[in-house]
């Protein structure tokens, strides 16, 4: 079969691999789509500590069952399932995960990094994803390329539920890559009053804006951010703002521009040798202001996201802009780094 395997920064390449065999605990799929991201791009260019190459890569993956494993066809498993697959893997023993804070268990694992990932033509799903319920049914009506989508969705529920978007919220998103596209269509869906959208690149913004309609779209290199989100917002500032962006200076605008007792989330982490930003600390003390981080999702937050997909209420078929099949998996990371693109997805 063809896979697209990492082997060192800069040397990703597309090459025959023997077809995986399921032991007893594992599920076997047709990888049907994987899309791709910007920690793709990431892995591509700089490695990742996690990943011991040579590994096949991709981690938002959606196929179906060819072959499940005695233990896994047990538990009920068949050839023919439509399934997506959770990207972290929490342990489901430890402190953390046993409290339900599985997206900070310091055990995780993931698709892609420690198990060999999506982007081939046929994946194994290993016992440790079934151990946590983490693969899903995909609902009926929804489209292998669309639940792929769900992965990224579960991370940005995470972030969303941890910064309270809710009803009556005016929500500021800075970054319109797929991740802030999302978080637009989630705040709506979850009753926020108005949604901005905010990049420091004009055709990476219009080209979201076209897709998503915030209620404003603001583009950072032509006016001052948190200006233009004071005059919106009627003087108050916003409820939420979520960077999804890795930027310092985005999360230090978000500070800045947030509303009385508002809620900031870090949502996109920011490069390993610049994680240091300027805070004012008395905008949080007065203002009463939160800030939270946002690390990924647990096998719920994933379950969630593709009802919210099923239902209708976060559309995300129009999200994907490009779909390409697997030996051009590289062109794909390219239109990814170049910001060309919404979505990206790979159909193996
Ligand atoms: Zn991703
Ligand atoms: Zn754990």
């Amino acid at each position: 079969m063809k896979v697209v395997r990492f082997h060192a920064p800069g040397d990703v390449r597309i090459e025959e691999a023997p077809e995986p065999a399921p032991g007893p605990g594992d599920v076997k799929i047709r990888v049907r789509a994987c899309s791709t991201c910007g920690t793709d791009v990431k892995i591509l260019n700089f490695g990742h500590h996690h990943i011991v190459p040579p590994r096949v890569m991709g981690h938002e993956i959606a196929g179906e069952v060819v072959e499940a494993g005695v233990d896994a066809a047990g538990a009920g498993w068949a050839p023919g399932d439509r399934v997506q697959v959770i990207a972290a893997i929490p342990c489901g023993r430890c402190q953390e995960c046993r409290r339900g804070r599985m997206t900070v268990c310091p055990n995780q694992v993931s698709m892609g990094y420690h198990f060999d990932g999506g982007f081939a033509e046929y994946m194994i799903v290993p016992p440790n994803v079934l151990q946590v319920d983490g693969l899903n049914r995909i609902p009926d009506g929804i489209s292998y390329a669309e639940a792929s989508v769900a992965e990224p969705l579960a991370c940005v529920l995470n972030g969303q539920n941890l910064a309270r978007v809710g009803a009556g919220d005016d929500v500021v998103v800075m970054g319109s890559g797929p991740i802030g596209c999302l978080h637009v269509r989630l705040a709506r869906a979850r009753g926020a009053a108005r949604v901005f959208l905010v990049d420091l690149n004009r055709e990476r913004l219009d080209l979201a804006a076209d897709l998503v309609h915030p209620d404003a779209a603001i583009c950072g290199s032509e006016t001052d951010v948190v200006d233009a989100v004071f005059k919106l917002t009627e003087g108050r500032g916003a409820d939420v703002v979520i960077t999804a962006a890795a930027a310092g200076a985005a999360q230090e605008q978000a500070v800045q521009m947030a509303a009385r007792q508002g809620r900031i989330s870090f949502f996109g982490g920011l490069p390993k040798d610049k994680p240091v930003i300027a805070l004012d600390s008395n905008l949080v003390h007065y203002r009463e202001l939160t800030i939270v981080g946002a690390n990924g999702s647990s096998p719920a937050h994933n379950k969630e996201a593709l009802r919210l997909i099923a239902s209708g209420a976060v559309p995300v078929a129009d999200l994907i802009t490009h779909r390409l099949p697997l030996d051009r998996a590289l062109d794909a990371f390219g239109i990814v780094a170049r910001g060309e693109a919404i979505k990206v997805t790979v159909e193996p």
